[in-house]
């Protein structure tokens, strides 16, 4: 069953491996079937030994469909992800170190330069802290209900990530890989953005006209940046 999918998977969860975002059973990547029906990686399995008949089949209600292992520990908090928001395919998770010690920071990653401006239409948010109710009970679906608490006022397309407070990053694209290229991309930015105050703690967020000039020409109606398809 989604056999392609599960291959697909299977390659974005390597290719999240080998970009060095993630070390050990670090991380997760996911994507979402055109029947409504989301392939994870399995909990706790090192990505070295990981094969693609272990990537698990859910429905949106988190039961297992197919699979032998367990799906991954985030699975929920990717449901409420999918559920939010219907061109979401494809979602990544990372621990990536200058990304989340901006989360652990409950610092939100503002655009400083062109970079971040080609690819997020705006800072990259962080949640509020969860409740203590929060995190007794349904603590990964409610990690999902936080992200989506934040966007209320955001659109999910224009800024593909957030941060989790004391937690790490989720991205999110039209496909798996996307959503693992998002990832990095978020970590880089996180990077200049820590080196960037480092040198000048009162360095200024980037005028709005450079901001949509860079996130327009690449990503807006009239977008021109690129080779013609
Ligand atoms: P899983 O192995 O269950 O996907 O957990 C990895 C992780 O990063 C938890 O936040």
């Amino acid at each position: 069953m989604l056999e392609e999918l599960k291959q697909e998977v299977y390659e974005a969860n390597l290719q999240l491996y080998s970009s060095g975002l993630v070390i050990f059973t670090w991380g997760n990547v996911s994507a979402l079937s055109k029947n409504g029906l989301v392939v994870i990686k399995p909990s706790g399995i090192p990505y070295e030994t990981m094969k693609p008949k272990d990537m698990v089949v859910v429905d949106l209600k988190g039961s297992v469909v197919e699979g032998e292992l367990k799906p991954s520990s985030d699975l929920p908090t990717h449901i409420e992800l999918y559920k939010a928001c219907s061109s979401i395919k494809g979602i990544c998770h990372t621990h990536s170190s200058y990304a989340t010690s901006f989360a652990q920071a409950g610092i939100s990653i503002e655009p400083l330069g062109t970079t971040h401006a080609d690819y997020f239409y705006g800072g990259i948010p962080c949640t509020r802290e969860l409740n203590d109710n929060e995190i007794y009970q349904n603590y990964e679906s409610n990690t999902g209900k936080v992200i989506v608490e934040t966007f209320k006022e955001r659109n999910f397309n224009e800024i593909p990530a957030c941060l989790v407070k004391n937690h790490g990053v989720f991205s999110w694209s039209l496909s798996a890989k996307q959503a693992v290229k998002n990832a990095v991309i978020v970590e880089e930015i996180a990077k200049m953005n820590f080196q960037t105050l480092a040198l000048n703690a009162n360095s200024t967020v980037l005028k709005h006209t450079v901001l949509d000039k860079h996130y327009q020409r690449k990503h807006g109606e009239k977008a021109y940046y690129g080779q013609r398809s």
